[in-house]
């Protein structure tokens, strides 16, 4: 397994000419064919080490499996490591010790609810029942600690149920995954970036091809893949097809999410579903790189534009804000707040950062602000006088805001995309509603429980799926290899 071996370099990204090449690899695998047959072996490849991936390889190596992950950076990260790192579950051990009650009936409700019925449910109830048997086992079996958020709660979720690792972020989420991959002597090789699948007459997937920085190729064997390699954010071409409102804004994830799985799905003849949803942000603060959590918002905190007007209902989702602040001039808003929600904002890592940063800027009087922002004063008064009903039929103000005042220059941001591939229950891949004999798709790869649109992402959708499908497809492939 000499070729296997792990090496840090570079990360090679793709161009159309060559997905034009790989489309005809797979309808007619020619290139590579006589090398695969000489190539290792694994039960399993898993292409993408990002939270679904890991997850998917720690519980089939608990289940007695080997695998190997194929990972295209020289460190796994993906959006995972980007991400706050919230796992939204219900039933948890974790929720049982903070005394938290929470049924899985009622977050089958909030995704639902948040989606106006049009999430796929079949995936919706799969994902709500494997998730907190995936943090449990992530906890018991790999030593991944999670605590509850109960400090605040996001917008539609009916309880406290965001689950955390200590550091509070998906870099800390990825660093503790990325470790139990190391202590349980997983098969991780990284730089090795997916450009083939290998088909043959039955369309049973037999190999992969992937390439190395240095431009050369290799090749693995197996009885069983999973695409766990995300959704197409990193893809201006699939983002101005699929969600042209994003087609400008800035793309906070992992620019490697290129579409891989979209593309090998279409070859494949299996159809990319809900591809107009995904996750947006109206807090992205773009000058630091900084995310700055929407729990502000929840908290009293308002969003003002150049004019010094609010524009939109914030307790809303922060997904579908971000298509508000988008549209308000020169694509930027403000987020505004005073003290106690300051206060709040400091338990978030990122916040934090900003603040050390300066981009949190305090002000003791509303005349202060409105220079800083550039809008007449007199604007900004209204604005925070403002009862019910406020200005341009808004909901009224959580509360009233008084100095000292904080603010924080954002936009809109896409964060990640909810569409791909054709999913059952099991995430095997359908093709025209039968499952292929030995493809599994989860995580952003495949469809998502947000519908059809901006709005339809109940924060934590993300990493419920990465987990929740990872867990799955494990258990999944496991039984079709006579290990479930
Ligand atoms: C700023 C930000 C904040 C977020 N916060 C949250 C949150 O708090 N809660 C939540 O639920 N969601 C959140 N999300 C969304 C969440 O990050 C994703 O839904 C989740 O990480 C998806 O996990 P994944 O394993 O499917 O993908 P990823 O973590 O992106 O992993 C995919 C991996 O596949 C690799 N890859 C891609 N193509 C190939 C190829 N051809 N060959 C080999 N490897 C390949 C990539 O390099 C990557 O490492 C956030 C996203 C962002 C950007």
């Amino acid at each position: 397994m000499e070729s296997l071996a792990l090496k840090p370099v570079v990360i090679h990204v793709p161009h159309e000419a060559q997905w034009g090449r790989d489309a005809r690899d797979l309808a007619n695998p020619s290139d590579g064919v006589g090398q695969l047959q000489n190539a290792p072996h694994f039960p399993v490849v898993m292409v993408g080490a990002g939270a679904c991936g890991l997850t998917a390889a720690l519980m089939l190596h608990d289940l007695g499996l080997e695998c190997v992950l194929l990972e295209r950076d020289a460190t796994p990260q993906g959006s995972s490591a980007l991400s706050s790192g919230f796992v939204p579950a219900a039933g948890t051990q974790c929720q049982a010790r903070q005394g938290i009650v929470d049924s899985q009936a009622q977050f089958v409700q909030d995704i639902l609810h948040k989606s106006h019925g049009q999430s796929a449910a079949h995936l919706v109830h799969a994902y709500v029942q494997a998730v907190p048997q995936a943090i449990d086992a992530l906890e018991s079996q790999h030593g991944i600690v999670w605590r509850v958020l109960d400090h605040f709660l996001y917008p539609g979720h009916s309880t406290h149920r965001m689950h955390a690792v200590p550091e509070t972020s998906g870099e800390g989420l990825m660093a503790r995954l990325v470790h139990a991959a190391q202590v349980a002597d997983l098969t991780l090789l990284t730089s090795a970036h997916v450009t083939q699948l290998f088909i043959d007459p039955d369309r049973r997937v037999v190999g992969l091809g992937y390439a190395r920085p240095d431009g050369s190729q290799e090749w693995v064997r197996c009885d069983a893949a999973l695409l766990a390699c995300n959704g197409f954010g990193g893809a201006p071409d699939l983002v101005a097809k699929y969600l042209p409102a994003m087609k400008d804004a800035v793309y906070a994830g992992h620019v490697g999410n290129d579409g891989s799985a979209m593309r090998w799905a279409q070859a494949l003849g299996v159809a990319n579903l809900d591809m107009g949803a995904y996750q947006g942000h109206g807090s992205w603060q773009n000058e630091l790189g900084l995310l700055i959590s929407w729990a502000l918002m929840g908290q009293g905190g308002i969003q003002i534009n150049q004019h010094g007007e609010r524009f939109h209902d914030e307790s809303q989702g922060y997904s579908e804000a971000s298509v508000g602040v988008l549209a308000q001039p020169g694509c930027v808003a403000w987020c505004v707040f005073d003290e106690s929600v300051h206060e709040l904002g400091m338990g978030f890592p990122e916040f934090k950062e900003a603040v050390s940063l300066g981009g949190v800027k305090r002000f003791e009087s509303v005349g202060e602000l409105a220079q800083w922002v550039g809008c007449p004063k007199e604007n900004l008064d209204r604005t925070l006088a403002a009862k019910s009903p406020a200005p341009g039929g808004l909901p009224a103000m959580s509360r009233p805001l008084v100095p000292a005042l904080y603010a924080i220059k954002v936009t809109g941001a896409l964060f990640h995309t909810q569409g791909g591939l054709d999913i059952n229950a099991q995430c095997k891949v359908l093709a025209r509603g039968e499952p292929l004999p030995n493809l599994w798709a989860a995580g952003g790869a495949a469809r998502g429980v947000s519908g059809q649109e901006v709005w339809g992402y109940l924060s934590g959708n993300g990493l419920l799926s990465a987990l929740a499908g990872g867990f799955i497809a494990a258990q999944s492939v496991a039984k079709a290899l006579g290990r479930g």
